[in-house]
């Protein structure tokens, strides 16, 4: 009950990881702003947050569009009177040799991942300053952010430019009491890891699943990760355990890449 009564915004909430960091977060006591681009879960995910006693709103909103991102915000403390945590979830992934990727490809993954990730920030901390209170900003990056894998290319760069802006927001910030962090998965078992499996397939000819099995057995820990693994991490990045940490990507991978 670290953060009981707190408000957190996760983005990319309808289903995965925001869906799970969502629930836990509830679980934790929270109340719960879901954001994303698919309406129909969201309303299903603010059930589940509802049944475990929290209040949840939706908003609808792509976090490429920086207007929709603050104006998430915005109804985030109306609906939920307070602003206390922003979790920058939403990402797409891609699947493509670097050698073929397109400039719409790379425009588009940007975006989603990078642009999002800032206009979170900026949305975050304009509401922090405007209530006079400290908060915490959270973002998805990625063993991906730390190491780079072949296939996923521009993915990668999104993923290590999370890193960067954490440990740029997290100077920038640290003077108004607001920490900048992010969250480093390996190989989570969500719909995003249904459409890599597929994308590797069309380029190696790999049957289906093969790609996903050989990620995971390079896990220490010999099994893929659940988004409540994750969720976990974030709980602790949320809640006041870690307001000392700020400017830190934190692998929780099961046991992939060592930093
Ligand atoms: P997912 O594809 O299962 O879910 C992503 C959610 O984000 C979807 O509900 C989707 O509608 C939403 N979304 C996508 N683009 C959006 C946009 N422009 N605006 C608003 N919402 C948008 O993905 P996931 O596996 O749950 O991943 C969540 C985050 O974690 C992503 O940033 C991803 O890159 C990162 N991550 C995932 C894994 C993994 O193995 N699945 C590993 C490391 C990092």
């Amino acid at each position: 009950m670290a953060i009981n009564g707190k408000v957190v915004l996760v983005t990319g909430a309808a289903r995965g990881i925001g869906r799970g960091i969502a629930l836990r977060l509830a679980r934790d006591g929270a109340d719960i702003a879901l954001v994303d681009m698919h309406r129909d879960k969201l309303d299903e995910v603010a059930g589940e947050v509802r049944e475990l006693g929290r209040k949840a709103s939706i908003f609808v909103a792509d976090v490429s569009d920086r207007a929709q991102v603050f104006a998430a915000v915005d109804h985030a403390e109306k609906e939920l009177n307070g602003f206390d945590v922003m979790i920058n979830n939403a990402g797409i992934a891609q699947v493509k040799a670097l050698e073929d990727v397109t400039p719409e490809e790379v425009e588009k993954i940007f975006k989603v991942n990078v642009n999002g990730v800032i206009w979170g920030i900026q949305a975050a901390a304009d509401k922090f300053r405007a209530r006079k209170q400290k908060g915490k900003i959270i973002s998805a990056s990625s063993i991906a952010g730390h190491d780079g894998f072949a296939l996923i290319g521009a993915y990668c760069a999104t993923k290590f430019a999370v890193r960067g802006l954490t440990q740029a927001a997290a100077r920038e910030l640290a003077p108004y009491g607001i920490t900048v962090n992010a969250y480093c998965p390996g190989v989570v078992g969500t719909d995003m890891w249904v459409q890599i499996d597929e994308g590797f397939s069309k380029i190696t000819g790999a049957p289906k699943g093969e790609t996903f099995k050989k990620f995971c057995d390079g896990i220490a820990l010999g099994r893929p990760e659940t988004p409540e693994d994750v969720a976990a991490l974030v709980s602790y990045l949320a809640g006041p355990d870690s307001d000392y940490m700020t400017g830190q990507a934190v692998l929780i991978d099961g046991g992939m890449v060592y930093r």
